[in-house]
């Protein structure tokens, strides 16, 4: 039996989790290691900020998912791993990753799909508060707060800094209205639409 593992729930592992589902692979013990119960769909989060959808709506949860795929799920993160000690077995290169919690996972094979982190420690040194976008779940549970303080303190400023997918369907023609400063950075106030 070799042991596949899945690191992380992104947009490509979710698509191999639901064709394992239909098509499951004979001899292959697949285990996913993710550290939250469910997947948010970046693309629907502009529309989440808007008030069109609940959180709910854009996010795949996961249990289902992988129980419908008879996959292992680990709930944890991974906290580092050294590809340098991996051995080579036949076509594999059997190795183990570091979990938070669940100690070292070993894998015949392993398909990284982590995605992205904002790198913010350049903008921590201004002293402001910052939201990271990613993890997606970490700025969702700040999200609403930030923007009911805002809104209750009548005059704030937020800075979005970068103009990712996210940011050019929140803003302009969305719920932001916004005004460009220098340094590229936009200042803007919620339009109550
Ligand atoms: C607001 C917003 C809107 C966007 N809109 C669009 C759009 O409309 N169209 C488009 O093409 N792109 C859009 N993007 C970009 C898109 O989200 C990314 O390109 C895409 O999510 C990348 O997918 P991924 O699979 O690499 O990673 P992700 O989707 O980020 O998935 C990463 C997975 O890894 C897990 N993970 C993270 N760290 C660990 C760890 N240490 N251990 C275990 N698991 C971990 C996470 O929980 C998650 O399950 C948008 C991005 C944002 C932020």
């Amino acid at each position: 039996m070799k042991r596949l593992l899945l690191a992380g729930a992104g947009h490509a592992h979710l698509d191999v989790i639901r064709n394992l589902a239909s098509d499951p692979w004979p001899g292959v013990e697949v285990t996913l290691i993710c550290p939250y119960p469910r997947q948010i769909y970046s693309g629907m989060i502009p529309g989440w900020i808007a008030g069109h959808y609940t959180l709910e709506q854009c996010a795949a949860p996961l249990a289902a998912l992988v129980e419908k795929a008879g996959i292992h799920w680990i709930q944890d993160s991974i906290c580092g791993m050294n590809a340098a000690n991996a051995v080579p077995q036949g076509d594999f290169l059997r190795g183990a990753v570091n979990t938070q919690n669940a100690g070292k996972i070993s894998y015949d094979v392993i398909s990284i799909d982590t995605g992205a982190r904002v790198e913010s420690r350049a903008l921590s040194n201004s002293g402001a508060p910052l939201l990271p976008i990613r993890p997606l779940e970490q700025f969702a549970s700040s999200w609403k707060t930030i923007e009911a303080a805002l809104i209750a303190s009548g005059a704030a400023r937020l800075a979005i800094i970068g103009g990712g997918a996210g940011w050019r369907r929140t803003g302009p023609g969305g719920r932001l209205r916004t005004t460009t400063t220098s340094a590229g950075r936009q200042s803007c106030c919620r339009t109550g639409q």
